[in-house]
């Protein structure tokens, strides 16, 4: 039962087949018995979520549920939930209990989804890895010596051990997509400004978006339906009628138009992955699609150009945590002074420390024209690679990421490979577009994802193409043994 789907949860809900106090007692019992080794959950709150299902209940007796009634569900520990702890994978939030819900969270409440607990991720959703959490690694459910990605490893391992049904992550540079490849899962960044970041604790405003970790693409547009629209308490949530993200799912794919980018297709992409890649083209094309080359002649500078902005708006982002109004201060300090330097230094880990240094340089009189404004030019030609290239076609194939999952250690003490991890990722957050992660085969036992990347708010195509794909591969039906 717990490794079903969303959708088919939601089936049996409706059916009695169970009740969704049972279900979340049975995914309360798996998390107490899988997570001390995973160390995907950070907090566990078993007590509230028993709470939720029996409300849950009470609304699907009374017939006025929704799809997510019942659902369990985990939430990435960046997402402030009232009342209950919010650390961010930080130190520094260490003590944090939120006095609100994010937008978010709050939707999912309102759909009636279940929320079993907080998940484990990089410290202020900066790593590829998990491995920069305040808490500890979390453990691949496929290979517990590997990574499950970063940072929304814990939302990911989650989903993936079926210690819930779906998560949230978020997505600044690769966040969401990344994990969802190494763990087998769907993972969708919706278009920047779709979805409310009013509560999710800022890394780089400009790149950050929430988006659903989930088995299928099916249950991914599930979540859409709740999380995404229209938000005042933020100002860069994009003000849309509501769409039905389920509603075009099962359209055909004759006529549909796909590009190639030549630079994602090169040498340096592992060959196996290139030819699961050519499996998933392949199957695509009975179906309908069309494939042609395109071109992204600026993607190789989407790394350093991120490595300025984000770093430069984290740099803005993080200073509000100095010791006095949030989370974390230091013992005894001896002045003002004092205060913000230990608190900020013991409170922060290293890499968010690198990261606000270079911000700070970046953004320093004197060097803002050399970095700063440089990078926001090279993000204009990003942005205008796709822009041309969506001339000619509907949705560009790639893959997510170079390659499977890989060993804990094995990159943490190097940054620039770490760095290099988002290389196919970060310019779709660069332009703002939507992009998803899809499972496309397996290798030597571990999962690998195709990245599908389409215009300004064209999830729902994006949605449709990944059902189509679902509907005729099982990838995504693929389970690990924990
Ligand atoms: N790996 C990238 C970084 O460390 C992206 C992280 C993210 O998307 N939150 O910045």
């Amino acid at each position: 039962m717990l490794s079903k789907t969303v959708a088919e949860l939601a089936g049996a809900l409706t059916r009695k087949e169970v009740s969704a106090r049972e279900l979340t007692q049975a995914y309360l019992d798996r998390i107490h018995q899988l997570n001390p080794a995973l160390n995907a959950y950070v907090t566990i709150t078993a007590e509230q979520a028993l709470a939720q299902a029996d409300a849950a209940d009470a609304r699907r007796a009374q017939g006025n549920a929704g799809p997510l009634t019942g659902i369990p569900i985990a939430h990435k520990d960046i997402f402030c939930t009232r009342g209950v702890l919010t650390a961010c994978g930080s130190h520094m939030l260490h003590n944090f209990i939120a006095p609100y819900d994010a937008c978010v969270v709050e939707r999912l409440e309102q759909a009636g989804a279940i929320m079993l607990g907080k998940t484990n991720m990089d410290e202020f959703a900066m790593g590829s890895s998990n491995e920069t959490s305040w808490f500890g690694p979390v453990r691949n459910p496929w290979d517990q010596a590997r990574v499950p990605g970063g940072s929304s490893g814990g939302s990911a391992a989650a989903v993936a051990a079926s210690l819930c049904a779906m998560a949230t992550g978020t997505d600044t540079g690769g966040s969401i997509r990344q994990p969802a490849s190494f763990c087998g899962l769907t993972g969708l960044k919706p278009t920047y400004g779709r979805v409310s970041r009013w509560g999710m604790i800022a890394f780089a405003s400009s790149l950050d978006q929430a988006g659903p970790l989930t088995h299928s693409a099916e249950d991914a547009a599930l979540m859409m339906n709740a999380i995404a629209g229209t938000d005042l308490r933020d100002s860069t949530c994009l003000e849309l009628p509501f769409e039905d993200f389920t509603a075009q799912l099962n359209q055909p794919l004759s006529g549909l138009r796909i590009g190639l980018p030549r630079e994602h297709f090169t040498k340096d992409l592992n060959p196996a992955v290139q030819a699961i890649l050519q499996e998933a083209i392949r199957q695509l094309e009975l179906l309908g699609a069309t494939f042609k080359e395109v071109t992204l002649p600026n993607n190789y500078l989407s790394v350093p150009a991120y490595y300025v902005i984000a770093p430069a708006e984290a740099s803005a982002n993080l200073s509000r945590f100095d010791g006095v109004r949030f989370g974390y201060r230091c013992a005894n300090p001896a002045n003002l002074d004092d205060l913000y330097k230990r608190s900020r230094g013991e409170g922060f880990g290293d890499e968010v420390k690198r990261r606000i240094m270079v911000g700070t340089y970046a953004l320093s009189a004197g060097y803002y024209d050399a970095y700063y404004i440089k990078a926001q030019k090279i993000r204009r030609l990003i942005k205008q690679d796709f822009d041309l290239a969506f001339n000619e076609v509907d949705l560009i194939l790639g893959p997510t990421s170079p390659h499977t999952a890989f060993k804990l250690g094995e990159k943490v003490s190097d940054p620039v490979t770490m760095y290099l991890e988002d290389i196919y990722t970060i310019a779709v957050n660069l332009a703002g577009l939507p992009g998803m992660s899809l499972p496309a085969g397996m290798l030597n036992g571990l999962p690998i994802g195709m990245q599908l990347v389409g215009p300004s708010l064209s999830e729902s195509r994006l949605l449709n193409v990944a059902h189509q794909f679902q509907k005729n591969t099982d990838w995504h039906t693929q389970r690990p043994e924990v």
